[in-house]
């Protein structure tokens, strides 16, 4: 693992076929960051934004990626926050951590797309069919290349889970 602590953002209106090192691309109009995993393994790092996924802050100099990116299914299992251009590594989770994060995601997505949620979510901005069609074309693209999804991490980075 490399001890990179600076990451630049470029917003871009297609997500480019080649990923520098330490860039996180951001598309508005796909409502997706992606970037190389910040271990240095070259993973692509595609971070989904929606109310149940990232979101991204921008204060007009640097970018937040909220919540934090834990990347179990690679084998460097990384996890880090990018905080105003800057990466925060946190620790790895454990097997029972990362299960019980991925169970929290999915109530979540759950809870944010059932029936009472319909209305928020259906005007939302955040779900426009072309983004969907167009971020599963890109998943299949990217599929035989090299396996990849980041796993959102909520809570606050100093928050520990007890084992
Ligand atoms: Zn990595």
């Amino acid at each position: 693992m490399n001890n990179t602590r600076h990451i630049r953002h470029e917003f871009v209106d297609m997500i480019p076929d080649h990923l520098e090192d330490q860039v996180v691309y951001i598309s508005i109009a796909y409502t997706t960051a992606v970037h190389l995993c910040c271990c240095g393994c070259k993973s692509e790092v595609v971070t989904p934004l929606s109310p149940t996924d990232w979101s991204v802050m921008f204060d007009g100099q640097s970018i937040s990626l909220r919540p934090s990116i834990g990347n179990w299914s690679f084998q460097c299992q990384s996890h880090y926050w990018i905080q105003r251009n800057q990466i925060r590594w946190a620790r790895r989770w454990s097997h029972d951590e990362i299960a019980i994060g991925r169970e929290r995601d999915t109530i979540l997505k759950e809870a944010w797309f059932a029936p009472d949620n319909a209305e928020p979510a259906v005007t939302a901005p955040i779900q426009p069919a072309r983004s969907a069609r167009w971020f599963w074309r890109w998943i299949q693209r990217l599929w035989p290349r090299r396996r990849h999804d980041g796993q959102s991490v909520r809570g606050a980075p100093q928050r520990r889970m007890k084992p």
